[in-house]
């Protein structure tokens, strides 16, 4: 069978490079779960290493051509390829247990993939890929870094993360227009937060909708309760202040 034709639409660029989709199926730690989820394994450059690891490998693809092409070339995989969407897959009702993600994902959805990952975060304990490089630094990035913004503050609160490595263009079929670059988030053991999540996410949101401002204008449209708990918090910018004190200023908006 001939080769699956790119569709841009779809962010589809093929790794070539079956060296890095080795390093990238073995960044898996496969500690304390034993299902994992591809996302977008189009002709399954990296699904090939996955299915010899101890795990239950299951992949998502929405191009209806990658899917027949899987079907012919990886027969281990047998009912587990879905077809479909993975921003609409009921993760929690079709797994119920634990399940890593790994993926050299579609870039044109990279943040929401990101974002499905925090609302499942109990359900996910581990995610591998790759991603444009500047999402990927972005994710990583520690206070006071002008690449420190909302997903790294919301994904470090639930996940350790680390960047293990960058990835050229070249490599791919066709190449992309950016850099990429792998990296791994791990579960940590954070259950609770000691504030209330949905505010406390709000509070993230909105101190960095406009980051350039003291949080005491970023946030006024918030209604905070006392002026004066917050208040150190409060003549700092948004990307100065780490999980911990995102946390502790959201208690002063209950
Ligand atoms: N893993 C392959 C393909 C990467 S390109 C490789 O490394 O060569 C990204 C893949 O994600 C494509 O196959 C594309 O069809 C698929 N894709 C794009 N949007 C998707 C979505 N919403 N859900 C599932 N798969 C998607």
């Amino acid at each position: 069978m001939s080769k699956v034709r790119a569709k841009k639409y779809l962010g589809q660029h093929f790794l070539k490079d079956t060296g890095i989709a080795r390093d990238i199926a073995h960044s898996l730690g496969l500690n304390n779960y034993s299902k994992v989820l591809e996302v977008g394994p189009g002709m399954g450059v990296l699904t090939q290493f996955l299915i010899h690891l101890d795990a239950e490998i299951f992949v998502i693809e929405i191009d209806k051509e990658s899917v027949s092409y899987l079907k012919k070339h990886y027969f281990e995989l047998d009912n587990h390829i879905i077809e479909g969407d993975f921003l609409k897959l009921p993760l929690q009702e079709i797994f119920k247990e634990p399940i890593a993600i790994i993926g050299n994902f579609p870039y044109n959805i990279s943040s929401q993939i990101l974002f499905k990952a925090i609302d499942h975060k109990d359900l996910i304990p581990e995610i591998v890929g790759m991603f444009q490089k500047e999402v990927a630094e972005r994710v990583v990035s520690p206070p006071g870094s002008k690449k420190y913004g909302i997903i790294s503050v919301l994904l470090q609160c639930y996940y350790n993360v680390e960047y293990l490595f960058s990835v050229d263009e070249t490599v791919f079929d066709p190449p992309p227009r950016v850099k990429s670059a792998v990296i791994r988030l791990r579960r940590n053991d954070r259950e609770k937060l000691n504030c209330d999540e949905k505010k406390f996410i709000q509070v993230v949101k909105t101190a960095f909708s406009q980051r350039r401002k003291t949080l005491r204008n970023a946030l006024k449209s918030l209604n905070l309760v006392d002026e004066n708990t917050g208040s150190h918090y409060l003549s700092l910018r948004a990307e100065q202040l780490s999980v911990e004190d995102f946390m502790n200023l959201t208690s002063c908006f209950e």
